[in-house]
């Protein structure tokens, strides 16, 4: 299968490729992604997991999510960098950390999650959907048999007057 991009951590001890393009990129303010990643957010990125090719060792930080789904983080055992996750309720899917590609350009970033936990120094296009909590995509399979996102849902902030009233825009909760 051709390489349609590649990524990896800092020490470059760990590398990846993807055979595949990009489903969807999303911001995410949660407490997690920031604790992870010493930022205010952290952008992910969306591949099958059978385009998805990992060299070099990973250590593994599991954790429930507020959904109650399972996430298993990915990161340099040696640098630290984070480089991939998995989560339950995304079966057939890896969600890799944007800022580890090689080039993060070709990321185009389509929506924002977990605004109610965004710091206020944090500043995201105004112009992305943004959502309180997860939006909740849906994984399915495509026509050729390759995964993707057949559905994507959630508390559409810019939709929801009596909700950005209620919490403020990008308020802590
Ligand atoms: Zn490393
Ligand atoms: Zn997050």
């Amino acid at each position: 299968m051709d390489i349609v991009f590649e990524g990896g951590c800092l020490c470059e001890a760990v590398r990846y490729s993807s055979s595949s393009e990009l489903i969807t990129t999303v911001h995410c303010c949660c407490r997690d992604c920031r604790k992870i990643g010493g930022t205010g957010h952290a952008t992910h990125s969306v591949i099958p997991a059978d385009s998805f090719e990992l060299t070099g060792n990973v250590s593994e930080f599991a954790c429930t999510a507020d959904s109650g789904n399972r996430i298993n983080r990915f990161f340099c055992p040696k640098c630290g960098s984070a480089i991939y996750h998995t989560r339950d309720g995304l079966k057939g899917l890896v969600v890799i950390r944007t800022s580890s590609m090689d080039d993060p350009e070709i990321a185009r970033p389509d929506r924002v999650i977990y605004t109610s936990s965004a710091v206020s120094w944090d500043h995201l296009d105004p112009t992305l959907p943004s959502f309180e909590k997860m939006s909740n995509v849906k994984p399915g399979v495509g026509k050729d048999g390759s995964s993707r996102i057949v559905g994507i849902d959630g508390r559409h902030r810019n939709h929801s007057n009596q909700e950005s009233l209620k919490t403020g825009p990008r308020g802590q909760t």
